[in-house]
């Protein structure tokens, strides 16, 4: 399942973040879903909640911040909003060899709560690679 693997990627880079920083317990993981991700939302939540199951993470909450994709053509310079299904020919010239996506693939940790162990120094931020699946 796609959203499983998504959600197992999440969940073990925020776990190793936190344990990093000495933390507790995470409350929230706020993630960006591009468009085009291949991603189901209500998918990914359960997924994530199955996934939180007996680590740092247990009851934290997923919010997932969707990217609208959007092309951009070369030939005559337009954007368009790509929309589901994908349109990849631009509207304007109907140029299809051209075509550039702008966002839509975004799969990334924005941003992680979670609540600090006593007389922690606070670390930098999780980073924000993209997630790799693992195939
Ligand atoms: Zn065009």
């Amino acid at each position: 399942m796609h959203e499983m693997s998504i959600a197992m990627a999440v969940v073990g880079q925020v776990e190793e973040a936190a344990e990093a920083d000495g933390a507790t317990a995470v409350t929230s993981v706020r993630l960006q879903v591009g468009e085009l991700a291949g991603v189901v939302p209500d998918a990914l939540a359960f997924c994530f909640e199955l996934a939180c199951a007996g680590t740092l993470l247990e009851g934290a909450e997923l919010v997932t911040e969707p990217v609208a994709a959007r092309a951009h053509c070369r030939s005559c310079t337009g954007d368009w909003a790509v929309g589901m299904p994908p349109r990849l020919v631009c509207p304007g010239c109907g140029e299809a060899a051209d075509v550039e996506l702008l966002t839509g693939r975004e799969l990334q940790i924005l941003s992680v709560h979670w609540e600090d162990g006593p007389d922690r120094v606070r670390p930098p931020a999780p980073t924000r690679e993209p997630i790799s699946e693992e195939h």
